[in-house]
């Protein structure tokens, strides 16, 4: 057949217990384009494109940071477009570097990304199959389940605990056959964390030859603990890190898996990891501007806790959350209330089959926040 993977490739397909007649429909998947095909699959649209908004709307679906790039990444950036005929490739080994230093991890334990849904989608690819089942809470990003599905591999759910972490004991024990356990912490939707010593706890119990992906994406906006140290000890542990949230490049793409070097080859297979220059040299400038993180971490703090209380003082219900969304419980089915806010020009995020009265909300700047509190006063009356 022609275009069929590498007979390296063809034999880990085989020994996770893909089928060979599965292997014609993973040479298509592999070869159908410079990066994963995935995005182009109906099933796994981008969850949150709304088309074209009007002028005025107030965008807080996404998780989108609404203070842009910091003033030193656009520099960088304008840097690599004057110069944007060539690849750059050094802007991908430089951001490696910059961040393998930051998290005290060695050259070789970083592979950047083009954002981090690519090495979310490639890791699900890599250590799932139609015999490998990936767990995962129960809320979470769908991302990952959305790829297991296409890959024809099981999804095994797990609750949150009622402190709204993953339930690791119960993750750990949920299939003897996973291929991957993904933990997101702090959580999307729920924005609550699970602690580095659950973490270590399903390192230590998780099924033989199973991985764990945790995705940081929030880390930064919350005090948990990163668990980079878990991957400086050699687990079997990938870490995914984004520009999307705290840093506020989504539009421009840039992101990062941490793991052991073995671990990082085998999702590399899975495409050609094309970068951005710009978003390449955006994000180590923007992992250089020192005071970035604390700043947008209190500006996110302060403003997530006002809306916070004006919600308690109205004495509607949410989830603790220490990150850059929340969910509220609007007591009729969420999307209803997703609907009428998109008719005041207010547009939040979407809804949870798990907790399907909640919404999330994006916490925006103070002014956008003021929006959301009119227009949700108005259609919860
Ligand atoms: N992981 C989580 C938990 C997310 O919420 C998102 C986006 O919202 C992503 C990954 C993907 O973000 P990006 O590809 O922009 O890095």
């Amino acid at each position: 057949m022609k275009n069929m993977p590498s007979a390296e490739l063809q034999k880990d397909f085989l020994e996770r217990g893909f089928s060979r007649r599965d292997l014609g429909r993973l040479a298509a998947l592999l070869t159908a384009g410079a990066t994963l095909p995935f995005y182009n699959e109906p099933a796994l649209a981008q969850l949150s494109d709304l088309g074209k908004l009007p002028a005025d709307a107030v965008k807080i679906n996404a998780n989108e940071n609404p203070l842009g790039p910091c003033a030193e990444a656009v520099e960088a950036m304008y840097g690599a477009i004057r110069i944007g005929g060539r690849y750059q490739y050094d802007k991908a080994a430089v951001l490696a570097g910059t961040l393998a230093e930051m998290e005290g991890l060695r050259p070789g334990y970083v592979t950047p990304y083009a954002g981090s849904s690519d090495p979310l989608l490639r890791t699900v690819t890599a250590f799932t199959s139609p015999q490998r089942s990936l767990v995962l809470a129960d809320p979470t990003y769908e991302a990952p389940d959305r790829t297991a599905r296409f890959v024809g591999a099981k999804v095994v759910r797990v609750p949150l605990t009622k402190d709204w972490a993953h339930d690791v004991r119960a993750m750990a024990q949920a299939d003897p056959n996973a291929g991957l356990l993904y933990v997101c912490s702090p959580n999307n939707p729920t924005g609550t964390v699970t602690s580095h010593a659950d973490i270590a706890y399903l390192l230590e119990h998780k099924p033989r030859g199973s991985v764990v992906l945790l995705d940081e994406a929030y880390i930064h906006f919350s005090d948990a603990t990163p668990c980079s140290d878990l991957v400086a000890a050699d687990k079997d542990l990938i870490i995914l890190r984004t520009f999307s949230k705290i840093y506020g490049m989504a539009g421009l793409r840039a992101g990062a898996a941490m793991g052991r070097p073995d671990l990082l080859r085998k999702i590399e297979a899975y495409g050609a990891n094309m970068f951005p220059a710009t978003g390449m040299a955006g994000a180590t400038a923007s992992l250089k501007a020192r005071n970035l993180v604390p700043e947008r971490k209190k500006i996110n703090q302060d403003n997530r806790e006002d809306v916070l209380s004006f919600l308690a003082k109205h004495n509607f219900s949410f989830l603790p959350s220490v990150s850059n969304k929340f969910l509220v419980d609007v007591k009729r089915p969420g999307m209803e209330v997703v609907r009428a806010m998109a008719a005041e020009r207010v547009y939040i995020g979407r809804v949870w089959p798990a907790l399907p009265t909640h919404v999330r909300v994006t916490v925006g700047t103070r002014e956008e926040m003021a929006k959301f509190k009119t227009a949700f006063l108005k259609v919860m009356a």
